[in-house]
């Protein structure tokens, strides 16, 4: 993915980069009730927004986060 460091729209570079993750929560399957809310995380994708309204093309699910994300993991 394009990894961005200021706004093209704006050159704010206070980016935020929005993350769409996905929980694998356990319910009982005879009774409904949660078991836990899930420990593993999946990262479907995410994209960088400005508050200028501008956002980046999201990843797909297959392509790896911006490093700035990953090196923190
Ligand atoms: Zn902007």
């Amino acid at each position: 993915m394009n990894q961005y460091e200021e706004c093209p729209e704006c050159g704010n570079k206070q980016l935020i980069i929005e993350g769409e993750e996905v929980s694998r929560p356990r319910y009982s399957a005879k009774t409904g009730k949660l078991i836990s809310k899930g420990h593993c995380f999946h990262t479907n994708g995410c994209q960088y927004t400005c508050c200028c309204g501008w956002f980046s093309e999201p990843t797909k699910y297959h392509e790896s986060l911006p490093e700035i994300i990953t090196n923190r993991r």
